[in-house]
């Protein structure tokens, strides 16, 4: 059994060492365009930000323990075509290159921002851990940076760009930043803090060219105006990494992501799709997704590595718990708020409660906000927000299977929690929440 695996990241890594569980004879090959593999992208921005003081941190595995567990990663090697009929892909140095199972992997690009001046030095696209090493240097002289639209890593670069001192204006086309996921008033006191911090907010406008005379960004002209930057941080959405699925004539679906089945199977029998190239449904709507986190893109990997070495493994619909450090916040969710479940035409109850993350009494206590979102027949949990100072990541984790598991409200409101004053307040907001909303019915 040969498996090739196109990406070395969360996922085609993912696939590798599972296919190597199912099977440890079997031939795995990854390949990946960049000079390493097994390191954590998710922690760049705070290597940027200081708050981690080296990039060597983010490494989690070294070469020479995926050559001992005899998986053959070809770095720095792109891989061109893959030709169905004749099981191979056509490999930069190598040829043709065949295989028994194809794992696809290849992940996922920042959208072009479709404006002129792309190509200028001065813009940084966050991804590639040795190419941040380099902007990390560049970081050192820089004075302003402009943020190209407010995405999740974009949001986490605002946070480590001040904590670099350089003076940053974010501008996105959005009323409020993530406008596509997080409801405004969770979002508030993130904005709120930008603003003490001198983050300058360019909301509902949109980048129209990166522009510089002499190959440099100098300037970024928005339809607010110009702003003079010598950095410019691509933060746009997330778009699959799909050219070689698309020559092949595998299936894409509405996304652009490879269409899966719950084995992470595409098309062809013969052909795995695993990661932030595939698109996966969601569990509420079964409305395709894209783009999820590296999380979901590793449990992908698993799945597909099992099956495709011969093992039986499914993967589930998605409910999508998110958070991140915001400035001094943490925010995060499930599935939807507000402002997505009205755009995509879903009813709900909702309500909010404000809480505390300890006792009132003991050091360090955070306000937290959660709002919970119910469907109005059932009253089961569909979505979630919440901002806090800590705290988050626990409970959105609890309430996406709390969704999964068709959780009611009632059920909720009576539920039972942990209270010991450094680490839980007397009162569960998740609960206070779903009493407000039922109170509010
Ligand atoms: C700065 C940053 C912060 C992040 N923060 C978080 C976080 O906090 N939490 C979280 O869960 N996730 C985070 N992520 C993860 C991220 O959002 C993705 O979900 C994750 O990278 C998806 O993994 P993937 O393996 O599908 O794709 P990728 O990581 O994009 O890997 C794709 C791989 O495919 C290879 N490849 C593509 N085309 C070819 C080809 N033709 N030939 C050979 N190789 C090819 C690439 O070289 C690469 O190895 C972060 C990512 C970044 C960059």
């Amino acid at each position: 059994m040969k498996i090739v695996i196109i990406g070395g990241g969360a996922a085609g890594l993912g696939a590798a060492g599972a296919a190597k569980g199912v099977d440890p004879d079997a031939e795995v090959v990854v390949y990946t365009e960049y000079e390493d593999v097994a390191y954590s992208p998710c922690g760049i921005p705070f290597v940027h930000g200081k708050e981690i003081d080296s990039f060597d941190r983010l490494f989690l595995a070294t070469k020479e323990q995926y050559i001992q567990s005899g998986i053959d990663v070809h770095y720095e090697t792109t891989v061109r075509s893959i030709d169905r009929a004749a099981k191979t892909v056509e490999v930069d140095g190598e040829g043709a290159v065949s295989y028994d199972r194809l794992v696809i992997a290849a992940g996922w690009n920042y959208a072009d921002p479709g404006v002129p001046g792309t190509d200028l030095s001065g813009i940084y696209e966050v991804k590639n851990i040795r190419r941040a090493m380099e902007w990390d240097v560049v970081l050192d002289s820089t004075k302003s940076a402009v943020v190209v639209e407010a995405g999740a890593i974009a949001m986490e670069m605002v946070t480590a760009l001040v904590h670099r001192g350089i003076e940053v204006t974010v501008v996105d086309p959005g009323p409020w930043p993530m406008a596509d996921v997080i409801d405004p008033d969770i979002v508030e006191p993130v904005r709120a803090d930008w603003e003490k911090l001198g983050v300058k907010m360019l909301w509902g406008h949109k980048v129209t060219e990166l522009g510089g005379g002499t190959g440099a960004l100098t300037h970024v002209e928005t339809t607010d105006g110009t702003i003079e930057a010598d950095l410019a941080i691509i933060g746009t959405h997330k778009v699959p990494n799909n050219p070689l699925a698309m020559a092949a004539g595998l299936k894409l679906g509405t996304t652009g992501g490879l269409v899966v089945d719950a084995t992470m199977q595409t098309s062809d029998p013969d052909i795995y799709g695993a990661g932030d190239c595939t698109e996966i449904p969601h569990g509420v709507t079964m409305i395709p997704l894209q783009g999820l986190s590296g999380s979901h893109a590793y449990a992908q990997g698993k799945t597909a590595g099992i099956n495709a070495a011969g093992g039986t493994r499914d993967y589930r619909p998605v409910y999508v718990p998110w958070g991140m450090l915001a400035g001094e916040w943490m925010i995060g969710g499930v599935s939807f708020g507000e402002t997505l479940a009205t755009a995509l035409g879903l009813e709900f109850h909702s309500a909010t409660a404000q809480g505390i993350t300890r006792a009132r009494y003991y050091p360090g206590v955070r306000p937290i906000t959660v709002k919970l979102l119910a469907d109005p027949d059932e009253l089961r949990i569909i979505g979630a927000q919440m901002v806090g100072g800590e705290g988050i990541k626990e409970r959105a984790d609890f309430l996406a299977m709390a969704t999964r598991a068709g959780i009611t409200v009632e059920q909720l409101a009576t539920m039972e929690n942990v209270y010991s004053p450094a680490i839980g307040a007397l009162n569960e907001p998740i609960s206070v929440a779903a009493q407000n909303l039922l109170a509010s019915l």
